[in-house]
């Protein structure tokens, strides 16, 4: 799976059209290429972004993973830019965007809220197993009544 922003190698938008991805792909390579002192990697990482984004199948693939991986840390991606956003909590009123280019991202309170639990359940269950292989007996009761007041607070069930 890929967390490679391939839209990010080239400065395009998720809108590009077929020309525009073409100019952009031509004035990267320009920017990147190695006779003229940019980097090899960066060089590479355009050419695959371009061979990746111009091919419908292959971009709709490598879409889909590619949220696929950002949404399963928890993480938000921007549509326009696929920037990965971290968002957190939000009030009902309140709306997110993209850190990177500003776009209001694609995410109400509620999912953010069960989102966020979910990452901060992970992160319980995580402190709870090291804590209980590792800790001393009053460090894991310490653990587990702060553990315990975050779920209260949250009301977040086991
Ligand atoms: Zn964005």
């Amino acid at each position: 799976m890929s967390a490679t922003n391939h839209l990010k190698a080239l400065g395009v938008r998720a809108t590009a059209t077929p020309e525009e991805l073409k100019s952009a792909f031509r004035r990267r390579c320009r920017e990147t290429h190695p006779d003229s002192g940019g980097s090899r990697s960066a060089f590479e990482a355009v050419t695959e972004a371009y061979e990746v984004l111009s091919d419908a199948a292959r971009r709709d693939e490598w879409a889909r993973d590619y949220r696929a991986v950002a949404e399963s840390a928890g993480l938000v991606v921007c549509l326009a830019c696929y920037a990965i956003n971290r968002v957190r909590p939000m009030r009902s009123d309140e709306c997110a965007s993209c850190a990177a280019c500003r776009t209001p991202l694609e995410v109400t309170p509620e999912a953010q809220k069960e989102r966020y639990t979910q990452e901060l359940r992970q992160h319980l269950g995580k402190l709870l197993h090291t804590v209980g292989s590792e800790g001393g007996s009053l460090a894991q009761d310490m653990v587990k009544a702060a553990a315990n007041g975050i779920r209260r607070k949250l009301g977040i069930k086991r």
